[in-house]
């Protein structure tokens, strides 16, 4: 049978643009179905701005220390709107190399909300269109628990729209979003209170980090609650909102804003017209192939709920569409030693195991853990320390996790992500020369492990 196009792609995020541009360059007929935004959450409600207002938030430390080098000025002032209008020029100009980048590969965009009609069929704007294969790549959306005064509460995606910086602000959530953005409102100067429900944040980091990275928010005057769990949110008469914890404490703020997790973004796709499965999560089911349980459909990215980070979804695009067109270079993505980075104020950067993690697989481990003051900070009142941390397996010498906590943390364990991927040994790291006088040449010098 002929089909109207080779691929149909709903949604032009991360993924879905990837999995379009490659097929079409393999020579497939593509479509892309857009609803939103060009570019997805990445670009326009992700980490691109997310980025960019982390940026803001670190000029008042720079303001701050930049009197220990001689340099005085006068009153540093943040003006929100100005951040924020030019954050949405840099998105939209993004959008536009978005648009390019589809249109110049030869990709079909349709922009609308599309939905399924059958196995191989889109509806989009009241136009149908038949594909042999379907990709899913419609990403996710927040998730905010259903409690009393949820609708005062805002989300990420609302959170980079706000007209004014709220004075005082309650960041609910404990994973990288929370923190992020709590970094970035107490940066900005937002009186910010992060409110995590267990005893510690970061569930599934390594314990130094995420100890370390609680005692560094600290020492910055971030307020931190852990064990607190919001019971209801109440408007008051002059627009302001209070927050009921569950353990009877009231708190007063102006903007409540949840970053407690991301649903996969299935909103009227039509699933019912095809078997598509989900799994006990609710994410789309797929097998290794990301091939879903209705044969000509497939999925990539957020919705399928694997990794939710911009490099694994498009990587997954770009393996769909390799199998798909040009199955002789096809390799499937390896979920192995995936380097993510948290772009809190200071930084997590990690790669591969957590000391836990590898106790728990049975590796003997032996521990290397660095903590210093960074040197642009010898000049100046700061006390801020870095942490940097490797887990060893103490049988093969073989690292199986870097972990850091400090300026650029993110941009380091790229590299150490290589050497791990590499299959890199202590002994490797012991024989690299380091890169004086640098914070990243720590992790080449550390000598003695701390514990075992
Ligand atoms: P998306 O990028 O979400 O794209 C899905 C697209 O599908 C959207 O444009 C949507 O409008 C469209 N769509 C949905 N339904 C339909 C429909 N029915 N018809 C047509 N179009 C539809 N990851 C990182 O690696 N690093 C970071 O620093 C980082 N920061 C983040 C910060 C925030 C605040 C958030 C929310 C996420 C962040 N992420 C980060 C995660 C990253 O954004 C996602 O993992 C990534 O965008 C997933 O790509 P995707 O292609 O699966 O989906
Ligand atoms: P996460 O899954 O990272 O964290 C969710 C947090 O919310 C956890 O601390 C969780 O607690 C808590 N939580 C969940 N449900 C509730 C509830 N009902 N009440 C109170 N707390 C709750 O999600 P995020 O929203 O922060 O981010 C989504 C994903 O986006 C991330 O996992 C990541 O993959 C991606 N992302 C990546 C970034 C990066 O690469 N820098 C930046 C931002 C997002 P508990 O641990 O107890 O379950």
């Amino acid at each position: 049978m002929a089909y109207d196009f080779d691929l149909y792609v709903i949604g032009a995020g991360s993924g879905g643009v990837r999995a379009a541009r490659f097929a079409a360059g393999f020579g497939a007929k593509v479509a892309v179905a857009e609803s939103r935004y060009l570019g997805g959450t990445c670009v326009n409600v992700g980490c691109v701005p997310k980025k960019l207002l982390v940026y803001g938030a670190h000029f008042a430390e720079d303001f701050e220390q930049a009197s220990g080098f001689g340099w005085s000025q006068g009153e540093a002032n943040f003006d929100w709107a100005t951040l924020i209008a030019n954050k949405d020029r840099e998105i939209n100009r993004l959008n536009g190399i978005y648009r390019n980048l589809l249109v110049n590969s030869g990709v079909t965009l349709h922009e609308g909300h599309a939905s399924m009609t059958g196995p191989h069929e889109v509806e989009i704007n009241g136009e149908r269109f038949s594909a042999k294969h379907i990709l899913i790549a419609t990403g996710g959306w927040p998730q905010i628990p259903d409690i009393p005064g949820r609708e005062h509460a805002i989300g990420s995606n609302e959170a980079f729209f706000l007209k004014e910086l709220p004075k005082r602000v309650l960041v609910v959530g404990g994973g990288y979003i929370a923190v992020e953005f709590a970094g970035i409102f107490h940066g900005l100067g937002a009186n910010t209170s992060l409110l995590y429900r267990g005893d510690l944040f970061l569930r599934g980091f390594d314990g130094a980090v995420r100890t370390h990275l609680k005692e560094e928010l600290t020492k910055r005057g971030l307020d931190l609650q852990f064990n607190a769990d919001i019971e209801r949110i109440d408007k008051q008469a002059d627009g302001s909102l209070q927050a009921t914890l569950k353990d009877g404490r009231v708190l007063e703020a102006d903007c409540v804003f949840y970053a407690t997790g991301r649903r996969p973004m299935l909103d009227n796709l039509g699933l019912e017209s095809t078997g598509v499965k989900l799994d006990k999560r609710g994410f789309v089911e797929v097998d290794d192939l990301y091939q879903t349980a209705e044969s000509s459909i497939l999925a990539i990215g957020d919705v399928i709920g694997r990794v939710q980070l911009t490099p694994v979804a498009l990587a997954e695009g770009m393996a769909v569409a390799r199998r798909l067109f040009k199955p002789e270079q096809y390799r499937p993505v390896d979920y192995a030693m995936i380097p993510t980075a948290v772009f809190s104020l200071p930084n997590i950067g990690t790669v591969g195991l957590t000391e836990e993690e590898a106790k728990e697989k049975g590796h003997t481990v032996q521990i290397f853990e660095s903590r210093f003051r960074p040197m642009k900070l010898t000049l100046t009142e700061c006390q801020e320390k870095t942490l940097m941390k490797l887990v060893v397996d103490a049988d093969t010498d073989k690292v199986l996790g870097c972990h850091m906590v400090g300026p650029d943390a993110g941009e380091i364990v790229q590299g150490l992500a290589i050497a791990l991927k590499a299959g890199a040994t202590k002994r490797h790291f012991d024989e690299t020369i380091g890169v004086h006088p640098t914070a990243a040449e720590e992790f080449v010098t550390m000598r003695t492990p701390v514990a075992g």
